[in-house]
């Protein structure tokens, strides 16, 4: 035959069952951890070389689901493999795996080169409704995702195709997991494993920058906050977007910021996924309700100066808070979070509701970041001191005695090396 050299675009679609099959995975980082799970997940009898795994792979090991063999790859490993994914993070020595594996007759797929390799796995999704897809983009896996994900919403919205059966969720799950108040050390230990486990990352804006950058590379990050200049994606987009991972079988996580009950629509989330039938955890984080004044020695209750404290919204202004704060109580410190647009008209609106003028306010900005500032006012000057220091959002705004703790505990905690928000200027 006579026919033009055949690129990568000719390639064959084919779907194999991988049911029992012996494969390999060269490469032990986190392409090869998140292969080696495609390939369980489609029933394969995996082995796994590489002189340094991922935790994972260690866990997924001693739970007797694939086989660690950790050294160096040898010619002999690919004997009786049918398929083998080489990620060896080195493209020379990738080349060097494929080409033995040609001559062995076993297909390779070559994650760094698309276009030398042989076999090369696309982005798919479990069926919906009886239909799988799979979208390959000249090998830009991000691209092909994508795609992917518009076609199967327009399925599952039924506006592509008439719907056979109900959609029914096959594995895939929601977690709501809060990422803390800024600094990446201050989240919990639960939260960085089921990050680690994602599939998809639906993130806010207010996440510490560091937390998404060590995520895994094929880890797909939609950012759903709101941006300087930007608007944020509706709730309802956010929901249809989360449960459409999570009915194709995805591991989703809803990162928030602080704790995901807090002021961040976490609980109606939740309830989305329950109406859907789909597993749904959270993974509490601290909040900035709390952690932001602390870090700026302002503790919110403090024996013999307060003995409760009210954390309100100030995202709708004064007229919405009046009704919420009750009578002065000189024992109640008043936490509002989203608030510094109106502070001045907060400021006013409690004294003129009888709060003394004279009483303590603190406001702390960028919490928890190298970027953290904090002052203390009273209700009757916070105001223009505020805006005499250019103090902005996010911050935390802390009415009452405790404030005045500040001039005695002073910074009480300290940003690690990599605490910085996105974004935040
Ligand atoms: N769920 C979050 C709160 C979401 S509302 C939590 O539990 O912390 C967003 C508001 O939180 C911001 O407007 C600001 O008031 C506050 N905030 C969040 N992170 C902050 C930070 N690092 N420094 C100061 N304020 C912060």
């Amino acid at each position: 035959m006579s026919s033009p050299e055949p690129t990568p675009d000719d390639r064959l679609a084919l779907f194999v069952d991988l049911t029992g099959q012996e494969v390999l995975v060269v490469g032990g980082g986190p392409v090869g951890t998140r292969r080696a799970r495609t390939l369980l997940a489609a029933g394969a009898k995996v082995t796994v070389v590489t002189p340094r795994a991922t935790q994972e792979l260690h866990q997924l090991a001693q739970d007797g689901r694939l086989q660690l063999v950790q050294r160096e790859f040898a010619p002999a490993d690919l004997a009786s493999m049918w398929l083998v994914h080489i990620a060896t993070g080195d493209r020379a020595l990738d080349a060097q795996i494929a080409s033995m594996a040609q001559d062995a007759h076993v297909w390779a797929v070559q994650a760094s080169d698309h276009k030398a390799s042989r076999a090369w796995i696309p982005a798919m999704s479990s069926s919906i409704d009886g239909i799988q897809i799979a979208v390959t983009a000249s090998g830009d896996p991000t691209r092909a995702g994508r795609l992917r994900d518009e076609i199967a919403e327009l399925i599952v919205e039924g506006s592509l195709i008439k719907p056979r059966t109900r959609r029914s969720p096959s594995g895939g799950k929601v977690w709501l997991v809060g990422a803390g108040p800024g600094d990446p050390d201050l989240m919990a230990v639960r939260a960085r494993r089921v990050l680690r486990s994602a599939d998809v990352v639906l993130s806010d804006q207010l996440i510490p920058a560091a937390i998404l950058d060590e995520l895994a590379p094929e880890v797909e990050i939609i950012g759903v906050g709101k941006r300087p200049g930007d608007h944020a994606m509706p709730q309802e987009q956010i929901n249809a977007l989360m449960l459409l991972h999570a009915a194709a079988g995805k591991r989703v996580v809803r990162l928030k910021g602080g704790d995901p009950l807090v002021f961040g629509r976490g609980g109606e989330e939740a309830l989305e996924c329950i109406a859907a039938g789909i597993p749904v955890e959270v993974v509490p984080g601290v909040t900035s309700a709390i952690a932001v004044p602390a870090a700026a020695g302002i503790p919110v209750t403090h024996r013999g100066v307060a003995n409760a404290f009210l954390v309100i919204s100030g995202h709708l202004g004064w007229s919405s808070l009046q009704g919420q704060l009750g009578d002065f109580d000189p024992s109640r410190t008043v936490v509002v979070l989203m608030g510094m647009r109106v502070l001045g008209e907060i400021a006013a609106g409690m004294i003129a509701c009888g709060y003394p003028p004279q009483t303590p306010v603190g406001v702390v900005s960028q919490g928890w970041t190298r970027a953290q500032q904090a002052v203390v006012g009273t209700l009757e000057s916070i105001a223009a001191e505020v805006a005499r220091l250019g103090v902005g959002s996010p911050a935390v705004i802390v009415v009452g005695e405790v404030a005045g703790l500040r001039a005695r505990l002073g910074e009480l905690g300290r940003a690690s090396a990599d605490a910085d928000h996105p974004g935040a200027s």
